[in-house]
């Protein structure tokens, strides 16, 4: 009822409006002049201060705008033109069609007026909300409308202000919700910047000290990146600093202030220069993070732009509030409260998530199982606080036996259970439980008396032994049994086999890392003999290694375990040593011309302190470059860049280069086209089969001639007979290496043979 009332007396209003306006339009007399500066002033007495006035006359087609119709849009008297095109385009797109419609139902006849909320766009690029109203002027004979008026009202404060209460509504019922905390940050950030023109919000969480990024989705990310991670203090700008005081902090201009000095290169460059910073409490007042207010232009806040900052940070606690509660419950069910390290059924989820990813990613790991020995009677003899004290302990000590990556969990009283990611062979996980159970193993002191624990492992591997949780606990856990019936103190696999190799894996890489740590290996010597002339030119430095119980271990495998337990380096150190050393002897009795030769093993090729090494070698044994060779395998010939560096720089120092086993790697001889080297040693295998294979003879023999051509040497490896000798000899072949002229042998033994004729 009041609604229809309200318009009857806006419609008679308008009516007398109308009339005043019509007659301003179609007389150009002094009055009307009047009557038109003075529609200001008319339009206050009729529709309110804040009205903007249109009239659009339907036969001429113009259209009048008052001032404040444009100045509502940012525009002056003179900038917009008076038909109704200049009022169509400035409508938003999306709300121009209710509007057309409006005005066409006016003008059919059906309604007398309309009233529509429509927005505009305002010279300055943002959107103005508008109440719209029409009415008819019928004044033709006809009874047909002669022209359209109406008002502009601008609502867009009120509008923002109902569309933050919506969007105020639906944040509180995201957090109601549980959506996660970086979705409603996200929106809470984004209300603010629609509620405030050109306002740019941003929201950090504390974790300890440090600053992490919650959200700012109008933010540059270099910026965000740039602040995500610091410590906050005093002087990070106003966010690390509200957030480290506890206090407001309203920084006017980021290019002067103190607090702004090391932060606004990154600020300044995207237009940031003011800040506003809220930090943002917990219920109790801790300190959870800062809510922070940026601007374009140097700025403190009104009334109005305070109270949004407060009540932004209000906001964004309640979110922060339930993260942290969550975390704290989080840590309170994912951690053993005794011995801090993972719970049961954090270790179970950690487990499921391991077994997906190495599903997918084809990868074996294993579990191990870990049981101490005997606890009961720990707990009956010394009580059960030192039993706590002792699980305690051993917590600590196999978690110091884990590796970076491995997850270590306890599982229920004295059980404590490992996974280990990502386990190329089994020998990872029996590394690790030689650990556990020598670490376990230390004494400690017990209610004043020492006490020497121990402990079983069980160890299972996915998939071999279990493709599910369940399946793989218990494999591991019955593994534990066998470690258990065997004695206790020791590990087993659940593969029984396995249990075996292991260890005698374990042993012997134990004592190869002893026999190079103390230089337990010793060098034998093979020489190569120029074709030409039968004597020794280089001898190759091969090591050997005697193991006191198992005899002699090849250096096919020794060397590949030496990698595998990350030894090769101080390996190749102590044979470089030795030879060089060797060499000078040699040397110093007179034989002047011998280079001596050295296996570089291909995984430590690439390693960036071979060089080094060998600069080091060089100089503590005094000799020249010129006389060491390095004999390196096949497998390292590619021709990407790095590889071709380590070639580079060996080469400046004058070092000379051996491509070893050449032939059985495949490598094309285009590729050697790149490498800065001096020999090709051809393998053995061609050298074997020369003799009865026509296409191995071939082989060879162009092998040379390809080498040649390319201006490296070739040298022929495993050569045992006369008839080889001659055949190489006549395909032009420049040295060779073989039973047939020595075998590898003692330094004593290569100095009766130095000097000598070697061959017929
Ligand atoms: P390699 O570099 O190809 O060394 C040649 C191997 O063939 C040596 O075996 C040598 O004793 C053997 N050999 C030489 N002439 C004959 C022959 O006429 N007939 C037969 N049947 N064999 C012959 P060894 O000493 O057992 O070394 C095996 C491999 O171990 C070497 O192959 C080399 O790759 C590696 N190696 C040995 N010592 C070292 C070392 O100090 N460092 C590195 N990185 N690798 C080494
Ligand atoms: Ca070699
Ligand atoms: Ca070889």
């Amino acid at each position: 009822m009041t609604d229809l009332n309200s318009k009857e007396i806006l419609l008679k209003e308008n009516e007398k409006l109308r009339f005043e306006l019509a007659i301003a339009h179609e007389t150009k007399d002094a009055r009307t002049a009047q009557l038109l500066k003075s529609e200001e002033r008319l339009a206050l007495a009729m529709c309110g201060a804040s009205d903007g006035l249109w009239d659009w006359n339907i036969e001429t087609d113009e259209v009048y705008y008052s001032p404040r119709w444009k100045s509502m849009l940012g525009y002056d008297e003179h900038e917009l033109e008076n038909n109704l095109n200049a009022w169509t385009s400035l409508v938003h797109t999306d709300d121009n069609p209710y509007l057309v419609n409006e005005v066409q139902t006016l003008l059919s006849g059906d309604t007398d007026s309309f009233e529509v909320e429509i927005r505009m766009h305002h010279k300055m690029g943002h959107e103005v909300y508008i109440r719209s109203r029409g009415f008819k002027v019928i004044r033709n004979s006809k009874s047909e409308p002669v022209r359209l008026i109406g008002t502009h009202v601008d609502i867009t404060l009120q509008k923002k202000a109902e569309l933050f209460g919506a969007r105020h509504s639906n944040i509180l019922e995201m957090i109601a919700k549980g959506d996660t905390a970086s979705a409603v940050y996200t929106e809470i950030a984004l209300m603010y910047e629609e509620r405030h023109l050109g306002m740019r919000c941003s929201m950090l969480e504390l974790d300890g000290r440090k600053l992490l990024h919650g959200a700012a989705p109008s933010l540059p990310k270099a910026y965000c990146e740039a602040v995500h991670g610091l410590i906050n203090g005093p002087e990070i700008g106003s966010c690390g600093a509200s957030s480290f005081t506890g206090k407001r902090v309203l920084v006017e201009d980021i290019s002067i202030d103190p607090k702004w000095k090391d932060l606004k290169t990154v600020a300044l460059p995207y237009g940031m220069r003011c800040c506003w910073s809220e930090p943002i409490k917990s219920s109790s007042g801790d300190i959870l993070g800062a809510f922070g207010m940026y601007l374009d232009y140097p700025s403190l806040p009104n009334e109005e732009e305070l109270n949004a900052l407060k009540s932004a940070a209000q906001l964004a606690s309640i979110v922060m509030d339930r993260e942290q509660n969550q975390k704290r419950i989080r840590n309170l069910a994912y951690t053993d409260e005794l011995t801090s390290l993972s719970s049961r059924s954090h270790f179970y989820l950690g487990v499921e998530e391991l077994i997906l990813i190495s599903a997918r990613d084809q990868k074996k790991f294993a579990l191990l199982y870990i049981d101490l020995d005997n606890f009961k009677n720990v707990n009956d003899t010394f009580g059960h606080d030192m039993g706590d004290l002792l699980l305690i302990n051993v917590a600590q000590r196999l978690k110091t036996a884990c590796r970076e990556g491995d997850f270590i969990a306890r599982l229920s009283g004295d059980e404590f259970c490992i996974a280990i990611n990502d386990e190329v062979n089994d020998y990872g996980a029996a590394h690790v439980a030689e650990r556990c159970l020598e670490l376990v193993s230390q004494p400690l002191a017990l209610a004043g008396r020492n006490f020497t624990p121990s402990c079983s492992i069980g160890i299972a591997h996915y998939p071999d032994n279990g493709t599910d949780l369940r399946t793989i606990l218990k494999a591991a856990d019955t593994a534990l049994y066998y470690a258990k019936d065997l004695g206790k103190n020791r590990y087993a696999f659940y593969d029984v086999g396995l249990t075996q190799k292991a260890e005698y894996r374990v042993k012997i890489e134990r004592s190869l890392r002893e026999a190079i740590e103390n230089q337990q290996l010793s060098v034998v010597y093979q020489p190569k003999i120029d074709m030409r002339t039968g004597r020794i030119v280089s001898v190759e430095a091969l090591s050997r290694w005697e193991h006191p119980q198992l005899g002699h271990i090849s250096p096919v495998d020794f060397i590949g375990m030496a990698e595998q337990i990350g030894m090769i380096k101080e390996l190749t150190e102590w044979v470089l040593k030795t030879a060089c050393q060797q060499m000078v002897v040699w040397k110093d009795a007179g034989f002047s011309s011998i280079r001596m030769a050295v296996n570089i093993s291909s995984s430590h090729f690439l390693d960036r302190d071979l060089l080094p090494l060998i600069d080091r070698v060089i100089k503590d044994t005094g000799i020249m470059p010129g006389d060491l060779e390095l004999e390196i395998s096949e497998g390292v010939v590619q021709t990407n860049e790095e590889n071709l560096a380590v070639f580079r720089h060996l080469k400046e120092r004058g070092v000379l280069l051996t491509i070893d086993d050449f032939g059985v790697g495949y490598s094309s001889l285009a590729s050697l086209k790149h490498l800065s080297i001096d020999f090709l040693k051809i393998d053995k295998y061609f050298i074997d089969d020369m003799l009865i294979d026509n296409k191995a003879k071939l082989l060879v023999s162009s092998m040379i001639e390809m080498g040649h051509n390319m201006g490296h040497k070739v040298t022929a490896e495993g050569v045992e007979k006369e008839e080889q000798f001659d055949m190489l000899q006549s395909f032009g072949c420049d040295s060779a290496q073989g039973y047939l002229f020595s075998k590898p042998t003692s330094a004593a033994q290569i100095l009766r043979l130095l000097g000598k004729k070697l061959t017929g």
